[in-house]
Parts: C-alpha cells; sequence; structure tokens
C-alpha cells in the first residue's frame, strides 16, 4: 500500500517537472527569438539627490511578450543566466542605455546591472570599453552594479575588474546591499563607489526598529569608508524623510518615480537640464 501510494507520488513528481521543464524550454526558446529579433526593452528608472535632482537612470529590462504580456526580469534574468543567454542580452541592456543616455544633454547617468555569468564567460572590461567607445558615452557618466554573488565567483579576478572599470572613469556599485551575505568584506575589499541598500530592508525601516537601526549603521559606515548610500525601494514619505535626515545620499523608489519607457526617460531628462540651466542663469542675474 505504501509502496503504491510511494510510486503514485513519485509519478505525479515527474510529470510537474515535466510541464516545469517544458515550460521553461518554450520560453528559453521565446527569449532567445525575442532577443534576435530585437523585442526586447528597457525602463529606466529615476534615482534623485537627496535634494530632489536626478542623478541618474537605472536601465531595467522587460520582455513584451506577444501573449504573456510584459514579463519582468525577475522571471527572465535567471533563465538568461542558466542558459547563457544573458551575455548577449546583458551587451544588448548596455549598448541600448548608453547610447540613449548619449543623446542626454545632461550629465545625469545611467546605471546598468551586470550579472555572474556576464563576468565568467566574458572579458566585461573590453566588452564595456568598447561600448563606450562606440556610443560616445563619457565613462563618468557609466554606473555598473553588481551583486555579492559576482564578487564571490572569484575575489581576485573581481579586483581586478572593479579597479580596471574604475581606471577608465566608470563608477562601480554594489547593489542590494542588505540581502545575501552582506559580507563587510567586500566593502573593505573592493574600491566601489557606491553601496544600494536593498528594498526588502528599506520597506521595514519605519516599523521595524531593528532594520532602521541597521539601515542607519551601514550609512554612518559607508560614509566613514567614503561610500556614497543609495536606498532603494522607497514607497512612503515616512521612509523618504528618514532616509534625508540621516544623509542617505540617493534615493529611489516608486514613491519618487517608477521605470518607465525610454520617451518618458529622455523627456525627464531633458527637462532637468533646463531646470538646472535656468537655475544657474538666475544665480548669475541675483549677482
Ligand atoms: P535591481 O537591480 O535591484 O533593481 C531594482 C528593482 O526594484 C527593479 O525591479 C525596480 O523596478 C524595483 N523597485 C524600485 N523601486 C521600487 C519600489 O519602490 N517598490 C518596489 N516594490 N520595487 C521597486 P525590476 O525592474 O523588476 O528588476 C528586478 C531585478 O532584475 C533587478 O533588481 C536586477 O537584479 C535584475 N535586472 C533587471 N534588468 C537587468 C539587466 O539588464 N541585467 C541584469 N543582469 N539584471 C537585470
Ligand atoms: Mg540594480
Ligand atoms: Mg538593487
Ligand atoms: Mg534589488
Amino acid at each position: 500500500q505504501a509502496k503504491l501510494h510511494g510510486k503514485g507520488q513519485v509519478c505525479e513528481f515527474a510529470a510537474g517537472m515535466d510541464a516545469d521543464l517544458r515550460e521553461r524550454h518554450d520560453l528559453e526558446l521565446d527569449l532567445r527569438g525575442a532577443l534576435s529579433r530585437g523585442e526586447l526593452t528597457i525602463y529606466y528608472q529615476p534615482l534623485f539627490s537627496s535634494a530632489g535632482k536626478i542623478t541618474a537612470f537605472e536601465a531595467l529590462a522587460r520582455w513584451p511578450h506577444p501573449e504573456r504580456g510584459m514579463i519582468p526580469p525577475d522571471r527572465f534574468i535567471p533563465l538568461a543566466e542558466e542558459t547563457g543567454l544573458i551575455v548577449p542580452l546583458g551587451e544588448w541592456v548596455l549598448r541600448k542605455a548608453c547610447t540613449v543616455a548619449a543623446t542626454w544633454s545632461s550629465d545625469i547617468s545611467i546605471a546598468v546591472n551586470l550579472s555572474p555569468t556576464q563576468f565568467q564567460r566574458i572579458d566585461l572590461v573590453e566588452m564595456v570599453s568598447s561600448v563606450l567607445k562606440e556610443t560616445g558615452l563619457e565613462p563618468c557618466r557609466l554606473e555598473l552594479e553588481v551583486t555579492e554573488s559576482l564578487l564571490m565567483e572569484d575575489m581576485e579576478k573581481a579586483l581586478a575588474l572593479v579597479t580596471d572599470l574604475r581606471k577608465r572613469g566608470v563608477r562601480v556599485a554594489l547593489d542590494d546591499f542588505g540581502t545575501g551575505y552582506s559580507s563587510l568584506a567586500y566593502l573593505h575589499n573592493f574600491p566601489f563607489d557606491k553601496v544600494k541598500v536593498d528594498r526588502t530592508f528599506i520597506n521595514k525601516i519605519t516599523n521595524d526598529p531593528n532594520a532602521w537601526t541597521i539601515v542607519e549603521s551601514i550609512i554612518v559606515m559607508s560614509h566613514k569608508l567614503k561610500l556614497r548610500v543609495t536606498a532603494e525601494g522607497i514607497e512612503t514619505g515616512a521612509q523618504l524623510s528618514l532616509l534625508q535626515g540621516h544623509g542617505c545620499d540617493e534615493m529611489q523608489g516608486f514613491l519618487l518615480g517608477r521605470p518607465m519607457p525610454e520617451t518618458d526617460a529622455s523627456r525627464m531628462a531633458e527637462n532637468e537640464s533646463k531646470t538646472a540651466r535656468k537655475d544657474h542663469i538666475t544665480v548669475v542675474q541675483d549677482i
């Protein structure tokens, strides 16, 4: 009886796995096709200084699927990483984002996420350098976001990568800090420009004193280490003012701006540079 029952479970499990595998396989084929047909797109989410000026936009990949609707990156980036498709996909995102940012007549930066698989498989410094050269974007306007999982693969190689990128004028941020291992050794050993505190922490800071203690300490510690701090996932005014009041350098979140299509982001970037010019003129006239 028990044996029969067990067998049934195995069959059910196998059938379930089959469906999952098929689904994944279909999705992989779709993604490969979408990538080669140029059907992927990028949304851009603004980042703000604590004074409220746009400092950068983060490029976030989107997949408008003809039948499944807009597929978020959490669904297809892991698949792209497993299948190696992240290599052409990541290069496409970087090239497209740099091309778009190069058209903005302002010093607003563009932030692009890098994946551990790209780091494993290709020479990222070479790839980034050639994209910058091709698109004409000043290196100082590019910020690359890496996670601890990339650094963990091969610390020495990762250190060489971050050091090399910085030598070329590209900024590097440690993304999703506060999740995973959040090893202090990474902050100590790598020449990052910036730490991005993960939103799972930010969304707790106004109702969980321990979460706030941790975030506040990350801000203090980062500043002592000469790192700038960005808070991601700000959704309420209370979270924003708490962070502003404690010296957080940069803010990102749905409260301030959602990821948006290229045309909207470009319009926002242009308006920002016009306002900046106007401010400048006003100051000059006042004198
Ligand atoms: P991430 O790099 O940590 O990007 C921030 C994510 O938080 C984005 O999700 C953004 O939409 C979301 N977010 C920002 N503010 C808020 C908020 O106030 N509330 C909430 N609930 N969410 C907020 P998204 O666009 O779904 O991207 C998810 C992740 O997918 C990214 O996390 C990044 O790790 C990865 N990803 C996206 N595009 C790329 C890419 O081109 N290459 C690589 N390697 N990874 C990418
Ligand atoms: Mg990011
Ligand atoms: Mg992040
Ligand atoms: Mg995150």
